[in-house]
């Protein structure tokens, strides 16, 4: 999320809503920290007792802030939502950090947003000049700002109301005294599932967060779906015209965590499929296939399996360190990919050694580890990425840098392979991720996926943020 002009300000976030049943607040913490792949900056939750709602936000990692009974006691009540935040590029104030609270004409209103908005400027120039007050530079506030401005009268009419008028990705859940509710932008970009807890509704980003409760799956929300858990029920409701949904190919990719279920298979297996089509892809000659962990795992697996070479766990990375991209400068993030990964001699000494990568953004962690591969002794070292180059950024929710910052954006691959140092770099084509994801070829007239990153084929427009990120 983003909002200010000069805010360059992104995110990559989790949500998670339970309503119903007893400890609400310590079984959102349990979802959040499933989640915690999706945002390690912060975490917030807001629950209702049903008198009064309650808040806590706190930067830092979920199980560092919400593991005690001091600040769950603080949120009581059957009903809670949370949220992790990720953001990259210094904008860490606490009043950022969601879900965000307002006490409307009709009542509380807690809503967590994970996506980006693509027309925020425009709406938020004209709220200010109106007479808003803005007080975080999160873009998720023009949602309540709107919401609390509404001429219709019921919530649910005054926040598709508000829907009407945002343009970009959101997955949203919502808490009012009554209600919890669900939002999935028109194109589905960014997940959102429902499930169950002994007859308690829960709604999640990713399914990993139901079996870390012990919920069951019931089904993913749709794209363009609104859907309302009271007392009474849930009921479904879908104020937009139906078109084909267009889910962010990143998330299997990248984002997910390699267990939460997308369309009847976990990611793992969507990952490990893209490993074994790029060794369909390329043939290189090599002695041992090395996953950069944990992100190139699942791909190294699928790649060993198909091509009949060796895994070996040739890098070692540290747990005790956090995703590279939390670094805000390029210099400690450079000195951050040395904290995280260590080689393995005994795998890598003397081999022809195929690394494997889930992809390359800036090109930093490929190179460190290319480098610390070859000092230790590697005959050859070859880098294989299971996505296509991404030569575009996202304005959708998952932090890439700018253009200028993309490496595949700026140099060809003869340009790319000399700078991460590797003899070859390889990747896979864009209709063998297609292939790999179950969908044949890429449908280009509609395409099944949000690919933006790899074909600049944005399906929202992104004129105003291209603007502004200039
Ligand atoms: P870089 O070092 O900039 O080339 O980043 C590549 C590494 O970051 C790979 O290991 C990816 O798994 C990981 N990565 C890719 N996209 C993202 C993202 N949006 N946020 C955080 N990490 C990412």
């Amino acid at each position: 999320m983003y909002c200010k002009i000069n805010d360059k300000f992104k995110e990559e976030c989790g949500v998670f809503g339970i309503f119903g049943t007893k400890e609400a607040s310590v079984l959102t913490t349990l979802g959040l920290h499933s989640l915690q792949h999706r945002g390690q900056e912060g975490a917030g939750i807001v629950s209702f007792d049903g008198k009064a709602f309650h808040s806590a936000r706190k930067q830092g990692l979920v199980g560092d802030n919400f593991n005690n009974k001091d600040i769950l006691s603080k949120l009581p009540g059957k009903t809670a939502i949370g949220h992790v935040r990720y953001s990259t590029t210094g904008e860490s104030k606490p009043e950022n950090l969601q879900p965000f609270f307002a006490n409307l004409a009709i009542g509380g209103f807690a809503c967590a947003h994970n996506g980006n908005l693509t027309n925020t400027y425009s709406i938020k120039k004209q709220l200010v000049e109106s007479g808003s007050i803005f007080q975080t530079s999160s873009d998720t506030e023009i949602i309540l700002q709107l919401v609390a401005r509404s001429k219709k009268k019921k919530i649910i009419d005054k926040l598709i109301d508000t829907l009407y008028q945002i343009e970009g990705a959101y997955s949203l859940v919502i808490l009012t005294n009554k209600k919890l509710i669900g939002v999935r932008d028109p194109l589905g970009i960014r997940p959102l599932v429902l499930g169950e807890k002994n007859g308690s509704p829960v709604l999640a980003s990713e399914t990993c967060a139901l079996d870390m409760i012990g919920a069951k799956y019931v089904r993913d929300i749709e794209n363009g779906e609104i859907v309302v858990i009271t007392d009474s029920g849930i009921e479904s409701i879908k104020p937009f015209k139906k078109i084909p949904e267009r889910p962010c190919i990143f998330e299997r990719i990248y984002f997910a965590s390699p267990d939460s279920l997308v369309g009847n298979k976990t990611v793992y297996t969507y990952r490990k499929a893209l490993g074994e089509q790029l060794a369909i892809e390329n043939n290189v000659i090599a002695d041992v296939v090395v996953p950069i962990p944990d992100s190139g795992v699942s791909a190294a697996i699928g790649f060993s399996q198909k091509s009949k070479i060796p895994f070996e766990l040739g890098i070692i990375r540290s747990h005790y360190v956090g995703r590279t991209f939390i670094e805000p400068s390029q210099t400690i993030r450079q000195f951050g990919v040395k904290l995280k990964h260590s080689v393995n001699r005994s795998c890598i000494e003397n081999k022809k050694v195929i690394l494997i990568d889930d992809s390359i953004v800036r090109g930093t962690t490929a190179s460190k580890i290319v480098k610390m591969v070859y000092e230790a002794g590697a005959k050859e070292v070859h880098l294989g990425i299971s996505c296509p180059p991404i030569l575009h950024p996202d304005f959708y929710g998952i932090d890439t840098p700018n253009y200028n910052q993309l490496i595949a954006s700026k140099s060809s691959l003869k340009e790319m392979t000399k700078l991460v140092g590797a003899k070859s770099l390889f990747f896979l084509s864009l209709n063998g991720t297609y292939k790999a994801m179950g969908c044949g070829k890429r449908n280009s007239k509609t395409p099944q996926f949000t690919d933006h990153c790899f074909t600049g084929e944005y399906p929202i427009d992104v004129t105003e943020i291209l603007k502004l990120n200039r």
